[in-house]
């Protein structure tokens, strides 16, 4: 089972079959040497670097119906808020003022900010912090929207695929199409965004063969981010009572999407430390090499529900920079406040 591993990273990829065998047979000792080697990659490509991003989550209303999203339209019992622009603008300012220099703008997929508004919003926070990237994960818009606001001044774009597979995608997601997911991803990539996409591991009913498929999938679109999570349940879903995603599991496919994608920037997620308190400082350890604490304000943290026992609903931002800090240091990384582009991104000089 080594030998597929060594595979691995001397080629950066194994056939769907090889990936769907070692997927089946990962015994502890397969797993170490999976580890690594990927943090080995990790270092050959980042060092010991590990990337901040400021995340304001600015809107939990979503006109979208994912089985397994708490922010999902049928949740009836979700608490609901939007941050006008002018509070975005204030999180920014005191993200700035703790060192950020990234800002990921989250939401459901909220039409009450149109694209008028979004693109005024991003020439505000552009020209007040001129120096930092902004990333946007708003969800499907329009081809015309995204182009607008990559021309306002957005760079980058987070949106997962969510699972490769055409039949659990389907399964999941009532309101939405598989395919116009991955039209929006390569219609991003077009545009000049550097993309984020990105998978759950342990949504009921996925296999390996799945996760294979994510492999496969991310190595072609070749996106400058990838996001994987643990599938954590929310009580007042479809999917509350499914069995969460496993800590294993779930750093086995980070340690491979950092073998299969080496220049990526692959972040430790806020899933993987609800799941449990060291989840993050152990993806760090396994290939991922950023973080996005908290930026959102107080009082809206608890209604941004995704999943149940959800991390950090109620520290300030300034503690959450500090304690991620300290984390980091302690897990053996140094932090880097920079705009953190992506290898690939500086290697093609797209959009500075
Ligand atoms: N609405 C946008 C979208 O879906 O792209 C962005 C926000 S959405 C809340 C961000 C991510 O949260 C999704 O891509 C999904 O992978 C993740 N997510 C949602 N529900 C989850 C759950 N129950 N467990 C783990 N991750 C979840
Ligand atoms: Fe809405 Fe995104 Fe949640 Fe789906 S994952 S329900 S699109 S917020």
């Amino acid at each position: 089972m080594k030998q597929l591993v060594h595979k691995l990273y001397a080629r950066g990829e194994l056939s769907k079959d090889e990936l769907v065998y070692l997927l089946g047979h990962m015994d502890i000792e397969t797993r170490k040497e999976l580890y690594r080697f990927a943090r080995m990659r990790r270092e050959q490509a980042y060092g010991d670097k590990v990337y901040m991003r400021g995340l304001i989550e600015f809107s939990s209303y979503c006109r979208q119906n994912c089985l397994y999203c708490g922010l999902r339209a049928g949740n009836r019992a979700a608490e609901r808020y939007r941050l006008s622009p002018r509070e975005i603008l204030e999180c920014c300012r005191e993200g700035y003022e703790l060192g950020f220099r990234t800002f990921v703008l989250q939401s459901g997929e909220d039409p009450w900010y149109t694209t008028d508004l979004l693109a005024t919003l991003i020439r505000d926070i552009k020209s007040e912090f001129p120096d930092a990237a902004i990333t946007l994960s708003i969800g499907e818009r329009e081809e015309g929207t995204y182009r607008l606001l990559f021309e306002s001044g957005a760079d980058r774009f987070l949106m997962r695929h969510e699972t490769a597979s055409r039949r659990l995608y389907q399964s999941l997601h009532p309101s939405m199409s598989f395919d116009h997911r991955r039209q929006c991803l390569e219609t991003l990539l077009a545009i000049g965004y550097q993309v984020g996409a990105g998978f759950m591991v342990g949504l009921p009913g996925q296999t390996v063969e799945d996760l294979a498929e994510d492999m496969k999938y991310l190595k072609s679109l070749n996106p400058d981010m990838i996001g994987i999570g643990p599938f954590i349940p929310h009580d007042h879903t479809p999917l509350g009572d499914a069995k969460a995603g496993s800590l294993e599991d779930t750093l086995v496919m980070v340690a491979l999407a950092r073998l299969y994608l080496p220049h990526a920037l692959i972040p430790a997620t806020t899933a993987l430390g609800s799941l449990n308190p060291e989840g993050r400082e152990m993806a760090l350890k396994v290939g991922a090499n950023v973080v996005m604490p908290n930026l959102s304000p107080i009082f809206v943290r608890k209604k941004y529900a995704l999943y149940n026992n959800k991390i950090c609903t109620g520290d300030e931002s300034a503690q959450c920079r500090h304690c991620l800090e300290l984390r980091i240091g302690a897990a053996g990384f140094s932090v880097d406040m920079g705009r953190g582009d992506s290898l690939k991104a500086v290697g093609t000089r797209r959009h500075a």
